[in-house]
């Protein structure tokens, strides 16, 4: 969906964060900045009957220079209850297209990282709770720590009730109690590429920060999945 961000007075930094998050804000100054208006995209987290409300996951953007967080991310997240925004779309054709005789899918697997997992997790939902696909589905998920974990509750309850639903996830920067995967999305999928044994009927659904894109894409590719099964959401432009 494209938002629309009036001209306006805007935090420098978020207020009121939980506790294990001011971390990563602490070096940024409070007080506030004056932008123009700007329109910014953000993908649907959830599916058209999931519920009558449209869920985003909008990471908190920090600049490299330390100066202030960005306009639109800045913006969204100091709305409050009750408070409105204009919204257009949805636009992209990031989704998963239907099953049939001519493309024969067999499994999909699903490679996200932060906030990349808004429209995984959705297609995710959509197939196994409204389609009820029985086509075998692995989402690799990555994330800094174990804080930035999102929807594992959800995705650990989904894994239980689906047979045909594997979820994996992987840390580059765990606590010391962390027992599971650790580093980038590539290192799990690359162990999952080595088993994989019909990459002509596997189709891949991809979104996350561009460098781990261009990299799980040409591995894909090295993997035999022809280019036409990858179908991925990129969120820059
Ligand atoms: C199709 C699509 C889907 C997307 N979906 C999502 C999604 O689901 N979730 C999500 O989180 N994002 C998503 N994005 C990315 C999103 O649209 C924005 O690009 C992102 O939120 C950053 O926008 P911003 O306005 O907050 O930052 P910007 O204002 O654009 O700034 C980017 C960075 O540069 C810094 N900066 C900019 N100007 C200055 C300046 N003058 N001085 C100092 N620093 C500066 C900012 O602090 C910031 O860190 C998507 C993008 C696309 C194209």
């Amino acid at each position: 969906m494209q938002f629309n961000v009036p001209a306006g007075i805007t935090d420098s930094r978020p207020n009121n964060l939980p506790e294990k998050f001011e971390k990563f804000w602490s070096a940024y100054e409070t007080g506030t900045f004056s932008h123009e208006s700007v329109t910014r995209h953000y993908s649907l987290a959830n599916f058209d009957q999931e519920s009558d409300e449209l869920t985003f996951n909008i990471r908190w953007q920090t600049s490299e220079n330390g100066i202030r967080a960005g306009i639109g991310s800045s913006y969204l997240g100091a709305l409050q209850v009750g408070d409105t925004i204009t919204a257009t779309g949805p636009y992209s054709e990031f989704y998963a297209p239907p099953v049939n005789k001519d493309n024969k899918v067999a499994h999909r697997i699903f490679i996200g990282a932060g906030s990349g997992l808004a429209p995984l997790k959705s297609i995710l939902f959509e197939q196994l709770k409204k389609h009820r696909s029985t086509i075998d589905m692995t989402l690799i998920y990555g994330a800094r720590s174990e804080d930035d974990l999102l929807y594992l509750d959800e995705l650990q309850l989904l894994e239980k009730q689906h047979q045909n639903f594997t979820y994996v996830n992987t840390l580059t920067r765990p606590s010391e109690q962390w027992q599971g995967h650790t580093g980038y999305v590539q290192n799990v999928l690359a162990r999952h590429l080595e088993q994989l044994a019909e990459p002509l009927t596997t189709e891949i659904y991809l979104c996350g920060p561009t460098a781990m894109m261009v990299e799980v894409e040409k591995m894909i590719v090295n993997a035999g999945i022809p280019k036409e099964q990858i179908f991925s959401d990129k969120f820059s432009r």
